[in-house]
């Protein structure tokens, strides 16, 4: 399915660098580069095999902009499907913007939202759940999860699904023929051998699903939390995850307000991590939004690290933090290990399962904590190799397959007629399909292309 507008964007980051790339795709995408681009050999792009490299002049109304190299790919050999062209400049904002001027000009349409990588969907180069990936890669933080990202993209969960589908396609098949042609000598399917099939491939979206979830910390984050009394070293400890001067540090009580999210790697964990204001009672109005915020961040985080300041003794309000903690996945920080230590750790240690001293000013026990992190998360089991689900969308599907896999089994045990059997299977098998995108309407592939950045 080609489109018939060609598109250009600029596909590199919108900040100076070594490199800009301004990428054209679609029928008349040689014929546009044509008009901005002049190859120092006089060669027509228009006329190349594809997959060749020229040098030449980037030019916008006759004039040279800079020197440039142009990429020329061939349909169906491209990113997109389509004939692309890549013009390389110099990464100043100025110039490859003043390119992407020149290309609009020159008969090019805007690329939307991830335009380039939805055509690779239309024209067959990759399915959804690939295209999908492309993002993860994009966003991976880590080493695991770049891999189980570039695991999908290059189709291991695509090709597991589809075999998923082909094992329950292979019983409907069976089926249907038996409840349509009863008259027929055809192999009756026995439910003993419908049974099977729908629990082993439950069992397999289930392992899918589940290695997601366990997953998660790597592949997209989890919501964290840093609490404590003010002078603690709430923000201290945030600064030494993020690895560099994020909050501001001081020694007046209450001047962390806001609360700053970031997105911070703990060895190959990713933290979404929000460093709140001191949980405090306190009459100071602004200080009070800060507390109601840090109270909702709180209830909704899946790991809290809670602070405290070892180098001085415990009080009511670190026994109160403490109390607010206790129906989550906690880690206590003794912060202040340089300093000699008053705080009574016992105490600590009754209140939380995991404690490690710490300092934020010297980094040490820092590392235990990314070990502790990586065994309460369960992450240390993560196989990127495996297949791998990347987002909700694809997680959504596949429980819904799960459920409706369960539904058959159910019916098949209560006995009642092959057609409901055959339903469920059926919808098992949409699911799946919708999944990989090739029943995935419009809006689905419109909604997930929308989320993409432009350029990509
Ligand atoms: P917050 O109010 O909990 O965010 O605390 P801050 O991060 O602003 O830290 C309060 C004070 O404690 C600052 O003066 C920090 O320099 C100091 N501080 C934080 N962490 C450490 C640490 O590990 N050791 C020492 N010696 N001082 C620290």
């Amino acid at each position: 399915m080609m489109n018939d507008k060609t598109v250009a964007a600029i596909s590199t980051p919108n900040a100076p660098g070594g490199i800009g790339i301004i990428r054209i795709s679609g029928e008349r995408a040689l014929e546009v580069a044509g008009r901005i681009f002049r190859p120092v050999s006089g060669a027509r792009l228009t006329e190349s095999p594809g997959y060749r490299a020229y040098f030449g002049s980037a030019e916008y109304g006759g004039e040279k902009i800079d020197e440039a190299v142009c990429l020329v790919f061939r349909a169906p050999n491209s990113y997109t499907g389509e004939d692309v062209a890549e013009i390389n400049v110099h990464g100043g904002l100025y110039i490859t913007k003043q390119v992407l001027r020149a290309a609009l000009e020159a008969g090019a349409s805007p690329a939307g939202p991830g335009e380039f990588t939805k055509r690779a969907f239309l024209n067959g180069k990759r399915d959804l759940a690939s295209a999908e990936s492309v993002m993860s890669l994009i966003s991976a933080g880590g080493k695991q999860a770049a891999a189980a990202a570039l695991n999908t993209m290059d189709g291991r969960l695509s090709r597991q699904i589809a075999k998923c589908r082909d094992e329950i396609t292979g019983v409907c098949a069976s089926l249907s023929a038996w409840v349509d042609y009863p008259d027929e000598e055809i192999e009756e399917i026995s439910t003993a051998q419908i049974k099977e099939t729908f629990e082993k491939v439950k069992k397999e979206l289930e392992e899918i699903i589940h290695r997601y979830d366990s997953g998660k910390a790597i592949t997209q984050g989890i919501d964290t939390v840093i609490v404590g009394k003010p002078n603690v070293g709430k923000s201290a400890v945030m600064n030494m995850l993020s690895g560099y001067d994020r909050s501001i540090v001081t020694d007046i009580a209450g001047t962390t307000r806001d609360v700053v999210e970031e997105r911070v790697m703990l060895g190959d964990i990713i933290l979404n991590i929000a460093d709140t204001a001191g949980m405090h009672d306190t009459e100071n109005p602004v200080e009070t939004i800060g507390v109601g915020l840090a109270q909702k961040r709180l209830e909704r985080a899946t790991l809290v690290l809670a602070v405290f300041d070892s180098s001085s003794s415990l009080t009511d309000e670190d026994r109160a933090v403490a109390r607010k903690c206790r129906d989550k996945i906690t880690v206590a920080l003794l912060n202040k290990s340089d300093l000699p230590c008053r705080a009574d750790r016992e105490e600590i240690e009754r209140e939380f399962k995991n404690v490690i001293e710490v300092s934020a000013l010297t980094g040490e026990g820092f590392d235990t904590l990314r070990d502790t992190v990586a065994d309460l998360l369960s992450t240390r089991d993560f196989d990127p190799g495996s297949a791998c689900l990347t987002g909700e969308r694809q997680r959504i599907c596949c429980m819904d397959a799960v459920g409706y896999l369960a539904e058959g089994i159910a019916a098949v045990e209560s006995g009642v007629t092959l057609d409901a059997v055959n339903v469920c299977a059926d919808c098992a098998v949409n699911s799946l399909l919708e999944l990989t995108g090739e029943r995935a309407t419009e809006t689905v592939v419109n909604e997930i292309f929308s989320r993409f950045c432009v350029g990509k």
